[in-house]
């Protein structure tokens, strides 16, 4: 019987009554029990809204950009115990890492980011006046605030770590409490961050809040200067967002749902080329990182007809050395899924997948994990399927959330680009080409329907973050499926915090407001 976790709410450490149990990804062993029973979730938004509101905008965001570099490197202490949490979650060391050096990256580069650009006030100048008038006695210009509300973010499973800072950085840089509302099957991890954030003292009470276990009527209790940034599924998304609170009082809700992205391979590249390895490596990359619980793997590779089927022969060969095991064991690359709950899932996805593709490399259920076992386990094999006809549409509907890809064939660049589309929108695309005029063309076409594409060729290679990783600084977040929304990206992510206002009048009353913020 594993402990009841705590939640932090008001000030205060507590566990809930009949937890759900959560097990170990890879012994299956009882970790702990997580309930929020008992908490009072109106009472929860009320102590960010009047305890932590005012501590935090009684500081100016230069010294919110100190507190996020002191975070940092407070947590960077704590990393080895993180990792040796992370690996009951079933992730490797570099998967550990990726979460956890990841997430803490995150506060450092808002940490700067804060420090180089928002200035050391409680008020933001957005832009400079402009005359509204003939004789210049009448002027314009935007300014913002911080919300007076709370920042409900709901997070998904397969980055605790990462997942919460990257919502926690750009809110608390904003000078805006959160309420950190991790996924049941990894919330221990993110607990314990938040346990060692709390210890630190750095943060002033109110600032952070943490409810394990159910979200209870939190949303109901949320009001106009309040929001939610939810991420998980889009089923999930749907109902949150319907929430007749959220509706009915405005509450600013932004979703990262799940996306179907994809990889292209450029008409330009022939078998045995540089670009052809960048392309099938970066795609065992993507299927085998955090065992395929990501949300900009790659779903869908596209292909040139005619490189169909040696892409498909790269790929099982490679995939066909991946050691699935136990994450702590040396010879291990891939771990095991979240959980045996999350493996059904996937089990159930790739069946939807098989009705119009066939699988190329791997089976789904069958795997043989070095030092464990593969029944109380989340263990799976990668598997590689291929659609021969790609206009089907399973493989532009279906998002199997593991170790898991399918590769289908196109006719030329506007069919690749008309294919990517059909995923209704996504976070991340990538395209490998040594082709400039035509990455250009391309770029273009799936614009629209993605939250960042990346051009690999053997120019940006050696320095690339691969086709995965989102970073602070740009954009994450894509139209439709994706959600629609734009977690990180830099300044825009602070701004959701703030309130914009335009404010009207002589230069003289502007200069005062501009000055009086202080
Ligand atoms: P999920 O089932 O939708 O859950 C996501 C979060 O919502 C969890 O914290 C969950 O809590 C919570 N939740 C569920 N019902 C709720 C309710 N009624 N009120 C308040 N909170 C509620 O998704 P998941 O299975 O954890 O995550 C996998 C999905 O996330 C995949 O589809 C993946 O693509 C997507 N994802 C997207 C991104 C991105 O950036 N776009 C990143 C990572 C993952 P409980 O766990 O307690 O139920």
């Amino acid at each position: 019987m594993g402990t009841a976790l705590e939640s932090y709410a008001r000030g205060r450490w507590t566990a809930g009554a009949d937890g759900v149990p959560v097990v170990d990804a890879v012994t299956g062993e009882e970790i702990v029990s997580v309930s929020s029973a008992g908490l009072d979730m109106a009472a929860v938004a009320e102590h960010a809204r009047e305890v932590g509101g005012p501590a935090l905008r009684a500081t100016t965001f230069a010294q919110r950009a100190a507190l996020l570099k002191a975070l940092a490197g407070a947590l960077r202490e704590h990393r080895p115990e993180f990792y040796a949490l992370s690996h009951r979650t079933g992730a490797t060391l570099f998967d550990s890492k990726f979460d956890v050096d990841g997430g803490i990256g995150v506060l450092s580069a808002y940490a700067a980011l804060g420090a180089r650009e928002l200035g050391d006030d409680s008020v933001l100048v957005v832009d400079d006046p402009q005359s509204l008038s003939r004789a210049g006695g009448f002027v314009g210009q935007h300014l913002a605030v911080p919300r007076l509300g709370a920042a409900v973010q709901i997070n998904a499973y397969n980055f605790p770590v990462w997942g919460m800072l990257e919502k926690l950085a750009p809110a608390l840089l904003a000078g805006v409490p959160s309420i950190v509302k991790p996924a049941t099957p990894t919330a221990y991890l993110a607990e314990l961050v938040v346990r060692k954030i709390i210890e630190s003292g750095l943060l002033p009470e109110g600032a952070l809040q943490l409810v394990c276990g159910s979200a209870g009527d939190l949303l109901d209790h949320l009001g106009p200067q309040d929001s939610v940034a939810f991420t998980g599924s889009a089923a999930t998304a749907e109902r949150l967002r319907a929430t007749p609170a959220v509706l009915r009082e405005a509450v600013r809700f932004t979703a990262e749902a799940d996306s179907l992205n994809c990889s292209v391979l450029g008409e330009d590249v022939s078998p045995g080329s540089a670009e052809f390895g960048l392309f099938t490596d970066q795609l065992v990359t993507e299927m085998t990182v955090k065992a395929g619980q990501k949300c900009t793997a790659i779903r869908r590779a596209l292909v040139p007809e005619h490189l169909v089927d040696p892409v498909l022969e790269a790929v099982s060969a490679a995939l066909a050395k991946v050691v699935v095991g136990a994450p702590t064991s040396e010879s291990v690359t891939m771990g095991a899924l979240a959980g045996l709950a999350q493996r059904t899932d996937v089990r159930a996805a790739v069946e939807g997948l098989t009705r119009s593709a066939s699988i190329a490399f791997g089976d789904p259920n069958k795997v043989d994990p070095v030092d464990a076992d593969p029944e109380r386990g989340a263990f799976m094999a990668p598997v590689l399927l291929h659609a021969a006809d790609s206009e089907a549409p399973e493989a532009h509907s279906i998002e199997a959330f593991g170790p898991v890809s399918t590769v289908l064939g196109y006719r030329d660049t506007d069919h690749a680009v008309a294919l990517a589309a059909r995923g209704r929108g996504s976070l991340a695309a990538s395209l490998v080409t040594a082709d400039a005029e035509l990455a250009a063309r391309m770029v273009r076409g799936l614009a629209p329907w993605h939250g960042r594409v990346l051009v690999l060729d053997t120019d940006s290679a050696p320095e690339s973050t691969g086709h995965g990783p989102p970073l602070p600084g740009l954009l994450h977040g894509g139209p439709g499926r994706a959600g629609g929304g734009a977690e990180l990206g830099g300044l825009e992510s602070v701004h959701h915090h703030l309130q914009r206002i335009a404010v009207q009048g002589s230069p003289a009353a502007l200069a005062a407001v501009r000055g009086g913020g202080r």
